[in-house]
C-alpha cells in the first residue's frame, strides 16, 4: 500500500482491495479449510490449508502490518496465544526475560506458570526506572524485554525508545504490548521495538463481540521465524473472527478519538471530587511519566483508573451502583464498563509483587454521550 496515504485510509484499504471475483468490497469470510489445488502442487495463490493460509486472515494481518508499520502481521485466536507463540519463538530453556512490575495478569501467568516450567525465567522490573532495566540484563541469557505502556490497571508508562536502544546494546529483543494504546496512538516499531502485541479483543476490534490476538514485526528475519510458529503452533485466527476484527479496524480513528474525549472529561470529574484519591491517567501533567506519553502517544487512552477514600469497600460499592458503566473485565470496546482489579482482573496476581492496590477502581471509557457517562459515575460516587 502506497506508503504516504495517512491511518485512517490504511485502516479501511489496507488488506482490503475489493474481491476480484465479485467486486464485493469487503473482504468476504472464507470459511473454509482446504482449497481445491490445479493439480499436485497447483495451489492457487498458495492457498493449501487454513491453518497456514486464508484470506480472511491475511486481509486483517496485512491491514495490521500497515497500522503498525511493520513488514508482517499475524493474527491468532486472542492475544495470550499471540504472546505463546512469540514468546516459545523466542525464548528456549536456560533463557532470561525481563518484564514490567505491573504486566498485565494474564502475560504474568504466562510467564510465571507455564515458562518457568519450561525453564525460561524472568524478572519483573519497574520500567520506568532505566538503572534498574540495565541490572537485570545478564549478558547472554536475557532474550526478551517485555514492555507494556500504558499498563493495565497502574497505567505506568515506559519510555519505548529509551528501552529499546538500552536493550539493544544487550541484543535483547524488544516487544511491546501495544493493546492500550492501540495503533493509532502509538507506534512501537517507528520507536525502536522489534515486535508489537495486541490484544485485538479490545481497541481493534472495538465491539466487545470478538477475542482476538496479532504480533506485528519490521524484522524480516524475525517475520519468517514467527510464520513458521504460527503454523506449527496453530493457534490461528478463524475466518469470521478475523472478518469482525478487520471490521473493528476501519473505525478506529473515529473511536480512539471519542474515547480519549470522553475520558479526558471524566478525568476532569473525578479530579472535582472529595473522595477520590488518586487518578491514573497519563495525559494527567502530574503523571509520573507525562513527559514520556506526550512523546511517544498521539493522546492518551480512553482507560482510567482512579482510588477512593474509604478503601476496598467503598471502590467495590462504586463499582456496583453504576448504571450505564457495565460491570465487566476486558475494555476497548464502544460501551463503557467498570471493574474492581484487585478482585477481578488482576485476582490471579493477588498475593505477588504484582498486586493492585484494593482501593483502585478501572474505567474503560466507552463513546457514549458523555453526559450521561458524567452523570452515571457522579450518582455512583455521590
Ligand atoms: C486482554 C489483554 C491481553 C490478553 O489478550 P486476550 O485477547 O484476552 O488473550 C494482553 N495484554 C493486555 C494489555 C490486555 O489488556
Amino acid at each position: 500500500m502506497s506508503e504516504h496515504y495517512g491511518f485512517e485510509t490504511k485502516a479501511i484499504h489496507a488488506g482490503q482491495t475489493p474481491d476480484p471475483t465479485t467486486g464485493a468490497v469487503v473482504p468476504p469470510i472464507y470459511q473454509v479449510s482446504t482449497y481445491k489445488q490445479d493439480g499436485v502442487g497447483g495451489a492457487r495463490g498458495g492457498h493449501d490449508y487454513s491453518r497456514s493460509i486464508n484470506p480472511t486472515r491475511t486481509a486483517l494481518e496485512e491491514c495490521l502490518a500497515e497500522l503498525e508499520g511493520g513488514v508482517r502481521g499475524l493474527a491468532f485466536a486472542s492475544g495470550m496465544a499471540a504472546s505463546d507463540t512469540l514468546l516459545r519463538t523466542l525464548l528456549a530453556p536456560g533463557d532470561h526475560a525481563v518484564i514490567p512490575n505491573d504486566a498485565y495478569g494474564g502475560t504474568f501467568r504466562l510467564y510465571a506458570r507455564v515458562l518457568e516450567r519450561w525453564g525460561v525465567d524472568h524478572t519483573p522490573v519497574a520500567l520506568g526506572d532505566l538503572d534498574a532495566v540495565r541490572a537485570a540484563f545478564q549478558p547472554g541469557r536475557t532474550k526478551v524485554l517485555w514492555i507494556e505502556t500504558p499498563t493495565n490497571p497502574m497505567l505506568n508508562i515506559a519510555d519505548i525508545a529509551a528501552l529499546s536502544t538500552l536493550a539493544h546494546e544487550f541484543g535483547v529483543t524488544v516487544v511491546v504490548d501495544n493493546t492500550f494504546a492501540s495503533p493509532y496512538l502509538q507506534q512501537p516499531l517507528a520507536l525502536g521495538a522489534d515486535v508489537v502485541v495486541h490484544s485485538t479483543t479490545k481497541y481493534l476490534g472495538g465491539h466487545s463481540d470478538v477475542v482476538g490476538g496479532a504480533l506485528v514485526t519490521n524484522r524480516t528475519d524475525l517475520a519468517e521465524r514467527l510464520y513458521f510458529h504460527q503454523n506449527a503452533m496453530g493457534a490461528v485466527s478463524g475466518p469470521f473472527d478475523a472478518w469482525l476484527v478487520l471490521r473493528g479496524i476501519r473505525t478506529l480513528s473515529v473511536r480512539m478519538e471519542r474515547h480519549c474525549d470522553n475520558a479526558e472529561q471524566i478525568v476532569r470529574l473525578l479530579a472535582s471530587h472529595a473522595d477520590v484519591t488518586d487518578i491514573l491517567y497519563p495525559g494527567l501533567s502530574t503523571h509520573p511519566h507525562h513527559d514520556v506519553a506526550a512523546r511517544q502517544m498521539k493522546r492518551f487512552g480512553g482507560m482510567v483508573s482512579f482510588r477512593v477514600a474509604g478503601g476496598e469497600s467503598r471502590a467495590i460499592d462504586v463499582c456496583n451502583r453504576t448504571h450505564l458503566f457495565t460491570l465487566g473485565e476486558s475494555l476497548g470496546g464502544v460501551e463503557s464498563l467498570i471493574e474492581h482489579p484487585a478482585a477481578m482482573t488482576h485476582a490471579s496476581v493477588a498475593g505477588s509483587l504484582l498486586e493492585v492496590p484494593s482501593d483502585l477502581v478501572r474505567l474503560s471509557v466507552g463513546i457514549e454521550t458523555v453526559d450521561d457517562l458524567l452523570a452515571d459515575l457522579s450518582q455512583a460516587l455521590g
